[in-house]
């Protein structure tokens, strides 16, 4: 059976690096509403121009948007993949739109993994961030450094790029935003004994470790 699951955490908590990793070693697809988000500023679609200047200050995006997203992405999925959704839902309506969602199209929730971070590493974590302008690839500028300089480990491109709402003043209101508006929806699925914890300080791999035991309790 398909294992659907929320990767939940501030910002910089470590849900892409997590995502991409379960992507290469499972048969799961990353649901992550940023990257369709920025896909959409790029390509200037309608819902891009509504969100560009949004995201730059680090504010929320509408619920109506971001659920739509997640919506047209699913219905896009083989039934036999299992979705990882990272940075949805961050609102208790989108919560609830994801209940919606996933019922309307036949799967269930299997866990909520929350990454434990502690918010004084995030602003380290978010003004190191870069990914490979080419293949996505995501690095940092001291945790994670290319193996041969300025060549991508994964497929080899010379080009990076950073995100602009990775400036510590935009940080703190996504900070601001996720204490706010995220966090208080854990006792959702908290109720529905769904939630997991795990230790998001730890490197990279143990992190990964924690992850791939919890769904092997499945
Ligand atoms: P999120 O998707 O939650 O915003 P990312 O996965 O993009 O976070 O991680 C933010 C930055 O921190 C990236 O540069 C990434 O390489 C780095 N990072 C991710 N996980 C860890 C970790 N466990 N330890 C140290 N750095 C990490
Ligand atoms: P991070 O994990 O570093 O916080 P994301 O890439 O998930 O960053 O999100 C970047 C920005 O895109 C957010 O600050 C917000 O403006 C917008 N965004 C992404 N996902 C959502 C969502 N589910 N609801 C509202 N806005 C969102
Ligand atoms: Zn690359």
């Amino acid at each position: 059976m398909a294992l659907n699951i929320i990767l939940l955490g501030p910002p910089g908590a470590g849900k892409g690096t997590q995502a991409a990793h379960l992507v290469a070693t499972h048969a799961m697809v990353q649901l992550s509403t940023g990257d369709m988000l920025r896909a959409a500023v790029k390509a200037g679609t309608p819902v891009g121009l509504q969100a560009k200047a949004v995201m730059e200050a680090g504010e929320l995006v509408s619920d109506e948007i971001v659920s739509a997203l997640i919506d047209d992405n699913l219905a896009a999925m083989p039934d036999s993949a299992g979705a990882i959704f990272d940075g949805y839902p961050r609102t208790a309506a989108q919560a609830h739109a994801l209940d919606a969602i996933l019922t309307a199209r036949g799967r269930k929730l299997a866990f909520v993994i929350e990454l434990d971070v502690d918010e004084d590493a995030l602003v380290d974590r978010i003004t190191g961030r870069f990914t490979c302008a080419t293949c996505g690839e995501g690095y940092h500028d001291r945790h994670k450094m290319p193996a041969v300089a300025d060549s991508c480990d994964k497929c080899g491109g010379h080009e990076f790029k950073r995100r602009p709402d990775d400036n510590a003043e935009t940080v703190r209101t996504r900070m601001a935003e996720y204490r706010a508006k995220t966090a208080p929806i854990l006792p959702i699925y908290e109720e529905r004994g769904l939630v997991r914890r795990v230790d998001g300080m730890a490197d990279m791999a143990d992190v990964s470790a924690a992850i791939e035991a919890i769904l092997q309790s499945a």
